[in-house]
């Protein structure tokens, strides 16, 4: 048993509170390789903001959850070296599929879980979700829920449709399970390929696809009936274009990529809204970055010399999002 505390990592209970109030969200950026953890860190050590460090089924089963675990103890440390007095930093289990694998979490130092069993019937994710919550709680481990469904793809996470949450059964689930916090379905979707282009308009000026705008009036049914209680946006990735016109470019093929655009989730961010799910964008700063290497220096064998710049890509994209869009910089001194 390694509790989170002994390695300097927080849950996310202040974290929320403290954004609810402030009216800004907690970044959750995903890691799975230290170039990644070093960028994370380093954005949000220059720009003191709070952070959630996510880790999925798949990041775990890629790089190995000792390793993540020490990761991310080390990142505490790196923070402080780099200036920050006290560093806000949580390690989150990212769509825990079983009480299993959340209690090997609980156990091995993460300060946070999410248990998504809303694939399952109402009364199975409500059951499993709290045996959750009566086990992390235990260890002053919070906790995540998730009600609706989210379409796209995420590692092992996938669906064709969406389904978004039922306003009518936020207070009965949440009252049941204990949970800390709640994923919502309103629209936001996993991947780099959020939603299909019949579903999409075209701007006549530059034929990009526009996306539909997300449900506000499903979140705001239930902040109605859940007030100041955290709520999660998932697949919230805006699919820059600048870094998919960057990977078309050199080589790479990701024909009518799209995302949430950025004003929705900065209105989404001023609300209950307290936490947003970045993962793609990451991948995409990282692929352009090797593409252009590769691209520009064929030569080039050293893992460094595009490792690097790829995580300066990534960095620069952290510190857009915390400052630009989430709103959370300053907000851990
Ligand atoms: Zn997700």
């Amino acid at each position: 048993m390694v509790s989170y505390k002994e390695l300097g990592l927080v849950n996310t209970r202040e974290m929320f509170a403290k954004a609810i109030k402030g009216g800004y969200a907690i970044p959750a950026f995903n890691f799975n390789n230290m170039e990644q953890l070093q960028a994370i860190i380093k954005a949000s050590a220059e720009t003191k903001s709070p952070v959630i460090l996510q880790v999925s089924k798949g990041a775990r089963n890629y790089a190995n959850q000792t390793l993540l675990r020490y990761m991310a103890q080390g990142a505490v440390e790196y923070a402080k070296e780099l200036g920050w007095e006290h560093p806000q930093i949580c390690l989150h289990l990212d769509h825990g599929d079983s009480f299993e694998l959340c209690k090997s979490c609980v156990d091995f130092g993460f300060s946070s879980v999410m248990i998504d069993a809303s694939s399952l019937p109402y009364e199975e994710n409500i059951a499993l979700t709290k045996k959750v919550v009566e086990y992390a709680h235990k260890y002053d481990v919070t906790v995540e829920a998730e009600l609706g469904v989210l379409a796209g793809v995420e590692d092992e996470v996938s669906s064709a449709v969406s389904h978004y949450t039922k306003p009518e059964e936020v207070v009965d689930f949440a009252t049941r399970t204990g949970c800390d916090s709640l994923a919502i379905s309103i629209g936001t979707s996993h991947g780099a390929y959020k939603f299909t282009p019949e579903q999409c308009t075209r701007d006549p000026k530059t034929g990009r696809l526009v996306p539909p705008p997300l449900a506000f009036d499903v979140l705001d049914a239930i902040m109605e009936q859940l007030p100041g209680f955290p709520i999660v946006l998932h697949g919230s990735s805006s699919v820059p274009q600048e870094y998919v016109d960057m990977i078309n470019k050199y080589g790479g093929k990701l024909p009518d990529a799209v995302g949430i655009p950025e004003e929705q989730l900065r209105k989404a961010a001023k609300s209950a809204v307290c936490k947003i799910n970045i993962d793609s964008d990451s991948r995409l700063a990282f692929t352009a970055a090797v593409r252009k290497v590769f691209a520009e220096k064929p030569s080039e064998f050293d893992p460094r010399k595009y490792c690097g710049p790829a995580r300066d890509l990534m960095e620069e994209l952290y510190k857009h999002k915390i400052i630009n869009v989430l709103g959370s910089d300053g907000k851990a001194e």
